[in-house]
């Protein structure tokens, strides 16, 4: 059994073992992983690592303990369906840390999260001064400490004076502009109709006392109405009335049209009270060594680490010692550039799997099976090795730690490899190899290959054919920058975790060039009846060659027409929605899976049934419908952006972040001339599909004329480049910089660029 050479630590004397997975396309495999070790599940893409990681291991853990629950807990909680496996022994209780990302609003921020702003709050509360409480005292989620004006938010929602006016008009001809106050109603006659101001005079004619009282206005009462039907209303400005009727109120009671209709015309703008803090007073005064807590929650976590190692103060020396752990962590991790304030809503997701890394550091519970699902998703080369670390690091604390990764640092760390393969789908779904690093590195497996392959240059660049301008771009961290980016090659911009590539690229370019195509790793839908064949639209053309084949309207093959299952209504699986957690899919028992009545079950093309084509791999069906002139070369697409694996009945939401990028990106694979812009389109990629990927992008440039930019880690996609642009050379206020804009092969020789450092370590 696999032992590190090292041999520091003892034989592994516990094996979690899998006997019989069956999931999606596993082989019925049998697997063994070493308890307290780090295993890491490399292979393929769509070779079966999630199936078997999530969906067999993790989720048989998740089921047992939820056995255990009472009757009574369980009746409010999805019954978890056995995963197909024969037996799973000694299985740990799962933490799952996955890159979904954190919501929570405007209430979570990078501090509440980690837990680390209670232990800021506990260390104001016994060393500040002047003295103001506990430690409530000092959260904005609380009434003690929260800012009175903002109820802790930061910001107030406020009426948008542009929206909300128009100055040239006068009240006979809208001025005012929200739908509650349109000419003629009750609400405008308190305005227009009741005498108090000149209904024909614009409002930007008004004196400010006017100006003020049509909107701020308070005071006395107004008789509106005619025809006798006059009522004495109390007077309200316009403003005013506006804030109570749509700001105050509870925004869950409104309905959803009234809710969009308030937010045309309101803002979101600074607190003026707390400067944003989100704090009471008393807590913003309180200081401690100088140091107010929202000065050092809006301080980036290298920094405060700097300040806390100052702070001496025996007193509470074991509250500074536990908050200088925890910032640590972050700054370990590669999150240094992050402030405790930062609302967990705009965090990527590899930083918000990242941040979860940080919250489990601080358990102290031992014998938990951790499961991460590739977390160097977002990390440049250089702060991989912090993260194996860290990863080794929960070993060591006596914890079983699963990895699914393709990065060839992660796995070196690796106390024990699964290689599932050799191909994607059914072509897969075996353990390919088994065993230690070394013995990796010399197997005979697409993984083993890699490992030992080195990065290369391209012969010859590309030559652009123009260039788009990236003029005075400030966003965020960056140090107005202005370059070009060149148009007609594959450019990538590299650069550490929060030296602001996705600021630069997202937030200036994109809105200096809102002609450029994002393929992002967003779901193309939300919608479970949305398929691949439906996504890819080849779902069309193959209905159409059945009517033809069989002499019936093309409609009958419809997933809403009456050929369709009525149970199942076409989808072949029943969907039972639970409020407040995932749902729970069966198979449909009325059709079996097979989504169509028996009536349409009976026509055939070439021998299947449409139920057949739908079970079919797009692969698979590229075959099948060869000759096919409308549906042949929308299959190809899909099978040259690597997703050959995928089933066309298989609905878009199972597919991760970098499969949906990968479906959208074949969707564009006939269009020429375009500027496309991806984000880290390796994600998910083992090594031996990014080869694939570039010859994608090397297609849309060489092929379609397009340009194409890329934010990417993988210094097998920046040697791949013709042009780099390098920023750094840290994360935050340590970034921004244009580190290096030119080849790949001058990248080599730039100075102070952690990139072109590990390019060169990658080059040999
Ligand atoms: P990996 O994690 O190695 O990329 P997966 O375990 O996600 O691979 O997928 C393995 C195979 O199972 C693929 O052919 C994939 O299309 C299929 N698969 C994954 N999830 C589902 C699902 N929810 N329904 C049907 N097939 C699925
Ligand atoms: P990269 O894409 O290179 O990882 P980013 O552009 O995401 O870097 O980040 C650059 C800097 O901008 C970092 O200091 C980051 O914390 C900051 N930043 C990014 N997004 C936001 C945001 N929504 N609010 C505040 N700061 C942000
Ligand atoms: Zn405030
Ligand atoms: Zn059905």
């Amino acid at each position: 059994k696999a032992e590190r050479a090292d041999g520091a630590r003892p034989p592994v004397a516990e094996w979690i073992r899998v006997v019989g997975a069956r999931e999606h396309n596993l082989a019925n495999i049998d697997v063994e992983i070493p308890k307290r070790r780090l295993t890491v599940v490399t292979g393929v893409s769509g070779s079966g690592k999630s199936s078997l990681v999530f969906d067999t291991i993790a989720a048989e853990a998740q089921r047992q303990l939820h056995e255990t629950l009472p009757a009574f807990v369980r009746g409010f909680l999805p019954s978890y369906g056995h995963p197909a496996v024969d037996l799973i022994e000694n299985l740990a209780a799962v933490i799952m840390v996955d890159q979904r990302r954190l919501g929570g609003g405007a209430r979570s921020t990078v501090g509440t999260i980690t837990d680390i702003a209670p232990l800021l709050r506990l260390l104001f509360s016994r060393a500040g001064t002047p003295h103001v409480g506990t430690s409530d005292a000092f959260s904005f989620n609380l009434p003690a400490g929260m800012c009175p004006a903002c109820e802790g938010l930061g910001t107030i929602t406020d009426v948008d004076m542009d929206a909300f006016l128009d100055p040239s008009r006068s009240l006979n001809e809208g001025a005012l502009l929200a739908p509650a106050f349109k000419v003629g109603t009750w609400q405008w006659q308190v305005y227009g109709g009741s005498g108090r101001f000149d209904p024909d005079k614009p409002v930007r004619d008004y004196t400010e006392e006017e100006r003020h009282a049509l909107l701020y206005g308070t005071d006395g009462s107004v008789r509106i109405g005619t025809n006798g039907q006059q009522i004495n209303a109390t007077y309200e400005g316009a403003v005013v009335k506006f804030r109570r009727l749509y700001i105050q109120k509870d925004s869950a009671e409104m309905g959803e049209r009234t809710r969009q209709m308030a937010g045309r015309f309101t803002t979101s703008v600074g607190c003026a009270e707390c400067g944003g803090a989100r704090l009471s007073r008393a807590a913003l005064d309180c200081r401690v060594r100088g140091h107010g807590i929202a000065e050092l929650s809006a301080m980036e976590a290298t920094r405060l680490l700097d300040v806390l190692a100052t702070f001496d103060l025996p007193d509470v020396a074991p509250v500074v010692e536990a908050l200088t752990t925890r910032v640590g962590h972050l700054v370990d991790i590669g999150l240094g550039y992050l402030s405790l304030d930062r609302a967990t809503d705009t965090l990527s997701g590899g930083e918000s799997q990242r941040i979860k890394i940080v919250r489990h550091l601080g358990s102290t519970l031992t014998d938990m099976l951790y499961v991460f699902d590739e977390p160097s998703t977002g990390l440049h080369a250089r702060d991989v090795r912090r993260l194996t670390d860290l990863l080794l690091r929960l070993r060591d604390n006596g914890n079983t730690v699963l990895v699914v990764e393709h990065d060839r640092d992660v796995i070196a760390a690796a106390d024990h490899v699964l290689d599932i393969g050799p191909e994607a789908g059914s072509g897969g779904g075996r353990v390919v190899f088994a065993g230690d690093v070394a013995a990796l590195s010399s197997a005979d497996t697409p993984t083993g290959r890699h490992m030992r392959s080195r990065t290369r240059l391209k012969d010859e660049v590309r030559e652009p054919t123009g260039s788009l301008a990236v003029v005075g771009a400030r966003a965020h961290n960056l140090r107005d920058l202005s370059l070009e980016i060149p148009t007609g090659v594959l450019t990538v911009v590299s650069g550490v975790a929060g030296s602001g590539k996705s600021s630069l690229v997202h937030k200036v370019f994109l809105a200096q060039h809102p002609d450029a195509i994002v393929v992002d790793q967003t779901a193309p839908s939300a919608n479970r009846r949305s398929t691949t064949a439906t996504y890819t639209g080849a779902l069309d053309p193959i209905r159409k060659a059945f009517a033809k084949a069989n002499g019936v309207s093309p409609a009958l093959f419809s997933a809403n027409s009456a050929g369709a299952c009525p149970a199942c209504e076409g989808m072949g699986v029943i969907y039972t929605d639970l409020s407040y957690m995932a749902g729970v899919v069966a198979p449909c028992e009325t059709c079996e899976g097979r989504r169509f009545t028996s009536e349409v079950l009976a026509y055939r093309l070439d021998g299947a049934t449409i139920s057949d084509v739908l079970e079919m791999t797009v692969g698979q069906a590229c075959e099948f419908f060869a000759k096919n002139r409308s549906v042949g070369p929308i299959l190809r697409a899909v099978v040259d952006v690597g997703l050959d694996y995928l089933r066309l009945g298989q609905p878009l939401t199972s597919l991760s972040g970098g499969e949906c990028q990968r479906i959208k990106l074949a969707s564009y694979l006939h269009r020429r001339g375009a500027v496309y812009v991806l984000d880290e389109p390796t994600t998910g990629l083992h090594m031996s599909d990014v080869a694939r990927l570039l010859g994608v992008l090397d297609h849309l440039v060489d092929d379609r004329a397009s340009t194409v930019i890329v934010i990417e880690h993988d210094l097998d996609v920046i040697a791949h480049a013709d042009w780099v642009v390098d920023l750094g050379p840290d994360g935050g206020s340590a970034g921004g910089q244009l580190m290096f804009q030119g080849r790949p092969a001058d990248l080599l020789s730039a100075s102070g660029s952690h990139t072109a450092t590990y390019l060169r370590h990658a080059l040999g």
